[in-house]
């Protein structure tokens, strides 16, 4: 198998998956219980927290767990609208946002809040002149993925903060579950920070949701105690210290590790350069691991089952919105129905090969002859 799906999904790194066995065997206590076993689950949580937030030099932020990013971003969205519309009811966010995301924005428009989708340059960058233009008074939340899941577009989050921050009652939500172990990331002027553990070599099913002490929130999970009073449910021991040890790892030899699925990329870019009726939507500035191409002529359909049946693994769009018949994102990108009806998302790691690389080139020629 050619795994290059890797923004879907990644493979558990061996260490993560020894450090969630071993705390599933010996931290199966709930950490809320005030016996001795519990009482070791609770302080093994909270050195995994604080290894979180120091691996992210996030040292001012409240880490609350979640299930995953789809549950972070509508604790940071519907949580912070419901909590804060006495300050106002307009919320600015971008085209280029994950399903999680903008269906939150969907959901709090039908309760009567007002949405506006800021402007974005031809590389699918925020306007900051239009960012600048739709922040008033009313502001309460902006929310923009550091980068985008489709197409990998990397946001000018530390200028679309300054101006977020200019403004008293606005914060900003940040969805960068493409960004960890992608590029160097700080989290600073940014109120909320939603991501997941499996897009990282952690397991699926924890998330976090980094909240500033200022950014008050309604829980949209209520119950007994956790962790936080804004998330409910007895705290996924096993699944938190996994994550610590994979989010130190996705951090560790970083910049290496870039490089090498830049190099990767540009190979691969080189090579689709020869190919007729292939073309490239991913703006030359995105994160190396995403590519977005589109094969013209050949629906991507046909395409993804071509390349299953040779065992090579990718995605139409991203895994949460297969089915539908274009990609939006490609779309309003290009403004090109046909690149948007045949767009293919190849992701690559540091764990990709050039060989694998090369064979997906043979594999795609072979499926337009
Ligand atoms: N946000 C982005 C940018 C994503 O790429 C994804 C997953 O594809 C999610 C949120 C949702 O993540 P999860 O599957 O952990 O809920």
């Amino acid at each position: 198998m050619i795994y290059l799906d890797y923004s879907a999904t990644t493979p558990v790194a061996p260490e993560a998956l020894d450090v969630f066995v071993e705390a599933a065997r010996r931290h199966f206590a709930n950490p809320n219980s005030l016996h001795a076993p519990g009482v070791a689950a609770a302080q093994a949580v909270a050195k995994a927290t604080e290894g979180i937030l120091t691996t992210l030099g996030a040292e001012n932020f409240e880490v609350i767990y979640t299930s995953g990013a789809t549950e972070a971003n509508n604790l940071a969205i519907k949580g912070f609208a419901m909590k804060n519309r006495k300050y106002g009811m307009h919320l600015i966010t971008t085209p280029f946002e994950h399903a999680s995301v903008t269906a939150c924005f969907g959901y709090l428009q039908n309760l009567g809040f007002s949405v506006d989708l800021v402007e974005t340059g031809p590389d699918g960058k925020v306007a900051l002149d239009s960012l600048e233009h739709l922040m008033g008074e009313d502001t309460i939340l902006v929310s923009v993925a550091a980068v985008n899941s489709e197409i990998g577009i990397v946001q000018p989050l530390a200028e679309i903060a300054a101006i977020v921050a200019r403004h008293s009652h606005a914060v900003l939500h940040s969805d960068v579950t493409q960004a960890i172990g992608k590029m160097q990331l700080s989290f600073a002027d940014i109120d909320l920070v939603s991501f997941a553990a499996h897009k990282f070599y952690g397991l699926k099913g924890i998330g976090v949701l980094l909240r500033r002490p200022e950014a008050l929130l309604e829980p949209v999970i209520h119950g007994g105690k956790s962790t936080t009073s804004y998330r409910s449910g007895t705290p996924a021991v096993p699944l938190i210290l996994s994550m610590e040890k994979a989010l130190e790892l996705a951090v560790s030899g970083l910049d290496a590790k870039i490089k090498r699925v830049d190099f990767l990329n540009q190979r691969l870019r080189h090579e689709l350069s020869s190919i007729g009726d292939v073309v490239v939507n991913s703006p030359v500035d995105c994160v190396p691991h995403i590519l977005n191409l589109s094969v013209l002529g050949h629906d991507a359909d046909d395409m993804l089952r071509h390349f299953d049946e040779h065992g090579i693994c990718v995605s139409k769009q991203s895994a949460c919105s297969s089915g539908a018949t274009r990609s939006e994102t490609v779309f309003r990108l290009t403004g090109d129905e046909r690149r948007a009806r045949t767009s293919i998302r190849v992701s690559i790691s540091h764990l990709t090969t050039a060989a694998e690389i090369d064979l997906f080139v043979a594999c795609l020629k072979a499926g337009l002859s």
